[in-house]
């Protein structure tokens, strides 16, 4: 509407011109016509009348020839006045001398006018045509408002000319009528006129403004971000550059913040989508209020935001970040729910000989930092955190050429029957070479794995990998593989599993998987849908790393895993404290079994652990002590070597072995 508005002062001017146009014009129409009609029907009028004069007095020639009029020829003129709405006439000779005079009052041939020359009546004799004209009366004396005054010829009785009549018709009724006709249907023509003008130019006026108006929206989602006003993330570079052009820009420093709302994933899935927006306009506020008169803010994306601070000292954006924090952390109202949220805020102090782009990035780092330091504070950049972000950058490049070039391996460790002692399965380990003959630390390369979105196909490609090469491996060895949580996210983790099996043939009773305790930190329920299904396909589940998380008992007994296993931070504890551990161990190990689970202790590097755990009755061991993380073929020696009691099972053994080496050569 505010389009249509500003076009409505120059449309109301233009019609007006064009409707003052218009009436000007049909009233001279309608004053043209008019005239026209009441000429034609007076000459109407003066022929009838001119016969009636030639039929009713014969004896003209007479009054024209002595100038005198006999008391019945007065009444004959004055009858005939009064024919055909002739108010006054008046009889001239050829010469132009007026004769009688024929008026309303009276009829007369000796006034004092008379024998007066007209001149308009002797060239009217002498040229034969009748002269009419069309008179507006009004203000003058004795004279209708329209009136038609003429000069016809007079005829005798034989027809020839004899003089002149000087005839007046009153028209004044047939011009009303008229104008009255006439005006009708002029307005009528003037609206008709109107509406082929105004329906046009309203359609072209609407469709103008709708055209105004939806290029007055693009503007707006250009510049301003729809969903909480802020700027748009293109506008507040632009700005951010030109002030950064302008003269002198060094010698002031300007705060560059970049914020994030922390873990907004887990408040979409909590609150849904509006409820998500509805955090986000709620920080957008936070932002707003609290940097009112000090700068300008946008919403860069999703859920970051940025801010640019001119000229700030660094006491008040200490205490504007601290504000815009606690501004934040405030529930926001969404529906009947109070949403409780938190923000980090990466802050960069430009020296302005940046970029927008490298100050935004800086500030960037800084909020990455933020993150990776607990949340829920601001932290200002610094060169070191650059330098860590190249090298994080560096690890995501060798994550994607080892992805796409097939350079990732599996290693295996044994995991051994603490009573027999023999092995029972191994545990299947994702390696990353350096690509300098070295391998990155798991701890280093999985999180990075995960924080890219490469867990899921990596994890795919693993899976399938170490079921075809347990496959090989003879009785009844099981083989663990890894699950992140990440895994659990995107709702393919069960058919992705139950493919592999079906793919490989493997045995799913020999696959074991294993979560750690962060796994219950997400969206419970969708895990322990998963769990289920998983142990539906007759896999089994082992809790890895217990001890390191958040332990709950409340977890061991909802999940019903069927393995519990010790992490191996209870053996180095044990170590230094082992009175105290040796109770907590002893506690851990009698749960587990109360619960259902078998119990494998982790990160075993000495016989007298071995022992220890051997007496607490722990089920199966698993460290250095018994056997380091290997590759395939190591594993098939060192099954030769520990369960090569039977020929029968030397003879699977080294099928198994040969078949592995033929899939990896492509044989
Ligand atoms: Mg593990």
């Amino acid at each position: 509407m505010l389009a249509l508005r500003k076009s409505v002062p120059a449309f109301v001017v233009f019609f007006l011109v064009v409707a003052a146009t218009i009436g000007i014009g049909v009233h001279q129409a309608v004053g043209f016509a008019v005239s026209n009609a009441v000429h034609r029907d007076g000459e109407v009028r003066l022929r009838q009348w001119a016969g009636y004069i030639n039929t009713h007095l014969p004896d003209l020639e007479e009054i024209v020839a002595t100038g005198r009029l006999t008391p019945e020829q007065v009444h004959k003129l004055e009858v005939m006045r009064d024919v055909g709405n002739v108010f006054r006439f008046r009889l001239f000779g050829p010469d132009g001398k007026l004769i009688l005079v024929s008026d309303k009052t009276t009829t007369r041939s000796n006034g004092d006018s008379v024998g007066g020359i007209n001149l308009q009546a002797r060239t009217a004799f002498q040229s034969g045509e009748s002269q009419i004209s069309v008179k507006n009366g009004e203000g003058e004396t004795g004279r209708p408002d329209v009136y038609v005054q003429s000069y016809v010829r007079a005829h005798g009785a034989n027809g020839q000319p004899i003089g002149v009549f000087e005839i007046f018709v009153d028209q004044t009724k047939m011009a009303t009528f008229l104008k009255a006709i006439f005006g009708w249907a002029a307005a009528g023509l003037a609206l008709l006129g109107s509406l082929a003008y105004l329906i046009p130019a309203f359609a072209f006026l609407q469709r103008n403004a709708d055209a105004t108006r939806a290029e007055d929206q693009i503007s707006y989602l250009t510049e301003f971000d729809p969903l909480t006003s802020l700027m748009s993330r293109r506008s507040f570079t632009q700005q951010l550059d030109q002030a950064l052009a302008r003269p002198y820009a060094y010698l002031t420093t300007d705060a560059i913040l970049f914020i994030d709302i922390d873990d907004f994933k887990s408040i979409n899935d909590e609150y849904g989508h509006e409820g998500g927006d509805q955090f986000i306009v709620h920080v957008a506020n936070a932002i707003k209020s609290q940097i009112q008169g000090h700068g300008y803010a946008a919403r860069f994306g999703g859920d970051e935001f940025t801010v640019c601070l001119p000229g700030i000292t660094q006491s008040s954006l200490k205490k504007i970040c601290e504000r815009i924090l606690a501004a934040a952390r405030k529930p926001a109202l969404c529906g009947y729910q109070l949403i409780n949220g938190e923000i980090s805020i990466g802050v960069h102090l430009s020296h302005k000989t940046a970029t927008s782009a490298e100050l935004l990035r800086a500030a960037d780092i800084a909020l990455y930092n933020a993150k990776n330091s607990g949340k829920n504070r601001f932290v200002v950049f610094n060169e070191k955190m650059a330098h860590q972000l190249n090298a994080r950058r560096e690890l995501e490049r060798r994550l994607h050429d080892a992805y796409e070039n097939k350079e990732f391996k599996l290693n295996y460790q044994p995991i051994m029957d603490s009573k027999t002692p023999k092995i029972v399965g191994f545990e299947a380990l994702l390696r990353l070479p350096d690509g300098n003959g070295g391998y990155i630390p798991p701890d280093e390369f999985i999180p990075v794995t995960e924080s890219i979105g490469l867990i899921g196909p990596i994890s795919k490609w693993a899976m399938h990998e170490a079921l075809t090469t347990a496959k090989t491996w003879p009785g009844e060895l099981f083989i663990a593989i890894n699950l992140s949580p990440r895994q659990f996210e995107d709702g393919n983790l069960v058919a992705t599993i139950k493919s592999a099996i079906e793919q490989t043939g493997f045995p799913s009773h020999r696959l074991e998987l294993e979560v750690t305790e962060s796994l219950f930190l997400g969206n419970t329920e969708a895990v322990e849908v998963q769990i289920k299904e998983l142990k539906a396909l007759g896999v089994s589940i082992a809790l890895d790393d217990f001890g390191t998380g958040y332990s709950s008992i409340g977890y061991l007994i909802r999940y019903g895993f069927n393995k519990l296993k010790i992490d191996r931070s209870f053996l180095v504890a044990h170590d230094k404290d082992p009175d105290r551990l040796h109770g907590v161990l002893e506690t851990i190990v009698s749960l587990g079994h109360r619960l259902g689970m078998r119990v494998t202790a982790e990160g075993i590097e000495t016989a007298e652990q071995a022992r220890m755990l051997g007496e607490l009755k722990c089920d199966q061991f698993q460290g250095f002590y018994f056997g380091k993380p290997m590759d395939c073929d190591n594993v098939a020696i060192t099954l030769l070597r520990s369960t090569a009691d039977t020929m029968a099972e030397v003879k699977q053994l080294a099928s198994g072995v040969i078949a592995g080496q033929s899939r990896k050569t492509g044989n």
